[in-house]
């Protein structure tokens, strides 16, 4: 690991590998406070490429495209866990890297994730790991299915899934997905979904975010809530507790979600975690005093991570690409006006061209002085905007 500065002062550039909505809004928040921010990723209309004056358009394992991103950058983070491992591998060596290459590795593959979790006591939904077509046969059992068989890499917004309720459908769902290394997982029944989302600076200090509530439909997270009431206090601490055990034993510096199912029972089981910022948690931009992108940018520069605080409660509902058509598939810009006239929006637009269903092209955050308050103009919003309520 390239050793870093204590501290890394405004003026300087940091660096940041990905270019997509997450990427733009970390340049939004570190140029806020007087960084540079230089951008690696191949397309040259991403929507952080759009806001930054340095963007280096290459794929991410192009080594003349590293060393400049390594040359310009007094730091660099990610926004896309999905960079080739060797890519990262270079980087830790050349530049201070924030997460570090090997925590990054773990979250590139939800066989390892889990590895972790149960390493660090952390509970996950029973698994078999399976790599071919006997080991396909041999996870087919009755306490994994029904179950949901997800390749263990370059998965997200519920890609590279399949349920399965069978032997047979086990082994078709496993050809299906191309015969690669997969994780089968038993299908769990859920009370809730919560996510969380901690900072962890290179001196082991940490600081959380208030977990939030969140809803998926399709497998792709439709809303989140947070603020009093939106997640039960115990086991808001206990995903706190969980997140800080699985932070320290990657020794990770950066930010972190974590995601949990709850179950029935109230107890909690780790879904997933992801080495950056979270759609789970945009809402923090608008709702509290540091949001999870200022926290990234803090433990990158190696500032002081004082305690965020949230200071309203919100309602974040994503914004996919079916907003913007019509019944009969004719394109159409969503009616903004309309939702803009409720009071506490927040819209946040990502400068995506193309418009396709299921496509994250922004967020749309209500703030007020209460839960209920935020949920309502939440739900006024989506019925102006045509959106099945939640
Ligand atoms: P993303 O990266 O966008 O969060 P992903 O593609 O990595 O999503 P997961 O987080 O694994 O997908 O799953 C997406 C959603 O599917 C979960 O949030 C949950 O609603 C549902 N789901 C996944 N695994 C299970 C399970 N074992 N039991 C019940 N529901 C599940
Ligand atoms: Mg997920």
């Amino acid at each position: 690991m390239h050793d870093a500065p204590a501290y890394i002062a405004p003026g300087a550039t940091l660096g940041v590998l990905g270019g997509g909505q997450l990427g733009r809004m970390f340049a939004q928040a570190a140029q806020a406070a007087g960084y540079g921010v230089a951008v690696l990723e191949p397309d040259a209309h991403a929507p952080a490429a759009q806001l930054v004056p340095l963007q280096v358009c290459a794929p991410y394992d192009d080594t003349d495209a590293l060393h400049r991103i390594a040359r310009v950058a007094a730091a660099v983070t990610i926004e896309f866990e999905n960079v080739p491992a060797a890519a990262l591998a270079w980087l830790d060596d050349h530049v201070p890297l924030a997460p570090h290459a090997a925590a990054v590795a773990v979250c590139q593959d939800r066989a390892e994730e889990k590895a972790l979790f149960t390493r660090v006591g952390v509970p996950c939904a029973p698994h078999a790991v399976i790599d071919d077509a006997a080991g396909a046969a041999a996870a087919a059992h009755a306490a994994l299915l029904p179950g949901i068989l997800k390749t263990a890499r370059l998965g997200y917004d519920g890609r590279g899934q399949i349920t399965v309720r069978t032997a047979q459908e086990l082994s078709a769902a496993f050809a299906e997905l191309g015969g690669v290394r997969c994780v089968l997982e038993r299908r769990l029944e859920l009370r809730d979904e919560v996510s969380v989302v901690i900072a962890r600076g290179r001196d082991g200090a940490q600081v959380a975010l208030p977990a939030q509530r969140n809803i998926h439909r399709g497998g792709i997270l439709f809303a989140s809530f947070a603020g009093d009431g939106a997640v039960d206090a115990d086991v808001g601490a206990r995903a706190l507790a969980a997140a800080r055990e699985i932070a320290a034993g990657l020794d990770y510096v950066g930010v972190l979600c974590v995601e949990f199912f709850v179950l029935a029972d109230g107890s909690l089981v780790a879904n997933e975690m992801a080495p950056r910022p979270h759609n789970s948690a945009h809402h923090t931009i608008d709702s509290c005093d540091v949001s999870q992108f200022d926290l990234q940018w803090r433990t990158l520069v190696g500032a002081p991570l004082a305690v965020p605080r949230q200071h309203s409660a919100a309602v974040m509902l994503n914004l996919l690409g079916e907003l913007w058509f019509d019944a009969d598939g004719t394109q159409r810009e969503p009616d903004w006006a309309a939702v803009l006239a409720l009071p506490g929006a927040h819209l946040h637009l990502y400068g995506k061209r193309g418009a396709r269903a299921g496509r994250k092209m922004g967020h749309l955050t209500f703030t007020a002085a209460t839960l209920h308050e935020a949920g309502d103009h939440a739900r006024r919003a989506c019925a102006r905007l045509g959106l099945e309520a939640f």
